[in-house]
């Protein structure tokens, strides 16, 4: 049997309190002091293993925190992110609820459950005395659920210092993650002009009405043959009920499969023209996330990963999605990225989010025998 299952076999049950602590500690991405908690909560628990844990000052979202362990000349990352898309006071209505083999809670699948994996991976390893050979840093970031707008120039600085990056985010059915789509945010402002809807109809311009059009026209760039989907998520407009709408605006997400397409899909929608020529568009954003394509490189982390996984009776294989993770930056980057590493389970964002407790140890026992491996 492998020693560091057994371990972490035998550490299942504080692995779950472990989450439920987590779980319980809610952070969403735009509470600051409540993401500090997390951030709290992990420099003492990767304190107590020895880890050295940074933390990297925000002005407005929380704190990053940057753990390093082991040394070496070569360093392998991790990343983890601390904020959840669930508001504080969640866990009243939906606690963390455990049954034999699953347990619910907000953010327990994305990505709290991948926290508890990074965290008792390393305690394995150092309980054990196996260090690793080369440096394992985790970046822990706060941003995570809204784009990472400050986390993205630190992963990317760390990762073009790694032979790999290996992504704690949670897994569908157990398998591991090869490629994401590439993620775009764009904003419509459309300015009409205000009239009496009475008296002067004829001469307003209703932002409303052409905002209808540029919705249809946007749904139908979506062409799932491609992967390639629109989606109008957020519309506003008008004022008064009684008055032609001078203003409306709509929040878009776009995803694509490739970096051609992520450009050919941006100069699309930047381009829209207004079907009527006396409203204006005013057009913002781009790509936020680049595609991660699958690539040699990623291929063969994979690979590794599926025979560690097979010495443990793990049957892994590669799956792709839709929805984009800080992995994106750095497959983008070209260095070799392998995401799903974090518990197994589903519904993220959802009210149905659930992990499969059992997960927990075999994943940290993934996790850890792949860094020696990475290490050999
Ligand atoms: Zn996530």
């Amino acid at each position: 049997m492998n020693q560091i299952l057994d371990y972490l076999l035998a550490h299942q049950e504080v692995m779950s309190q472990t989450l439920e602590r987590l779980v319980m500690l809610e952070s969403p991405s735009n509470d600051r002091a409540a993401v500090n908690a997390v951030g709290d909560f992990l420099t003492t628990a990767f304190g107590a293993l020895d880890a050295d844990v940074e933390r990297l000052p925000q002005a407005v979202l929380g704190d990053h925190l940057r753990v390093t362990w082991g040394q070496g000349d070569r360093q392998v990352l991790l990343l983890g992110h601390m904020d959840t898309v669930w508001p504080v006071g969640e866990t009243e209505r939906r606690p963390f609820h455990a049954t034999q083999s699953t347990a619910t809670g907000p953010g327990i699948f994305d990505m709290k459950g991948g926290l508890v994996i990074g965290l008792y991976a390393v305690k394995a390893l150092r309980s054990l005395g196996l260090t690793a050979t080369q440096r394992v840093v985790f970046l822990f970031n706060s941003d995570e659920e809204v784009g990472s707008p400050t986390s993205r120039p630190l992963i990317e600085e760390e990762a073009r210092r790694s032979d790999a990056v290996l992504v704690l985010e949670p897994s569908r059915q157990g398998a591991l993650v090869t490629w994401r789509k590439g993620v775009g945010r764009f904003e419509l402002e459309i300015q009409g002009q205000a009239s009496h809807s009475g008296a002067a109809h004829d001469q307003g311009v209703s932002a409303v009405e052409e905002l209808a059009h540029q919705i249809l026209c946007l749904e139908a760039m979506t062409d799932y043959g491609r992967g390639t989907t629109v989606n109008v998520g957020v519309v506003q407009g008008g004022s008064r009920v009684n008055v032609r709408p001078a203003s409306a605006w709509a929040n878009i997400d776009l995803r694509v499969t490739t970096a051609e397409e992520g450009q050919r899909m941006t100069k699309a929608i930047r381009g829209l023209r207004p079907v009527n020529p006396a409203a204006t568009l005013i057009i913002s954003g781009g790509i936020n996330r680049p595609p991660w394509e699958t690539s040699p490189a990623s291929q063969a982390l994979f690979e590794r990963a599926q025979r560690v996984g097979k010495a443990l009776g793990l049957d892994l294989w590669p799956s792709g999605t839709g929805g984009g993770s800080d992995g994106n930056f750095t497959a983008a980057l070209g260095v070799p990225t392998l995401d799903g590493l974090g518990v197994v389970g589903n519904d993220a964002h959802a009210l149905t989010e659930w992990a499969d407790l059992a997960s927990l140890p075999r994943r940290a026992a993934l996790l850890a025998d792949l860094l020696l491996d990475l290490g050999r």
